[in-house]
């Protein structure tokens, strides 16, 4: 699994790389084991929301982290 387009924009957008949200995510290997979406359910895309829809669990994720130093 990859993370989509949109996912690393917010990311980046908070200064992350896939390899550091896997990690930040217990995938201590650094390869993203969630879904696309960036949200680390595997089952989010179709489940939490549909496939088109933004994703509300990475940015909710992202706020939840606080500011980092
Ligand atoms: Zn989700
Ligand atoms: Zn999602």
């Amino acid at each position: 699994m990859r993370l989509n387009a949109d996912a690393l924009d917010v990311l980046a957008a908070h200064g992350l790389t896939e390899a550091q949200w896997a990690r930040e995510n217990h995938y201590a290997d650094g390869r993203w084991g969630g879904d696309a979406c960036g949200c680390p359910d595997d089952r989010c895309i179709g489940f939490h929301h549909d496939e088109h829809d933004e994703c509300g669990c990475l940015p909710a994720l992202l706020d939840a982290r606080g500011p980092q130093v």
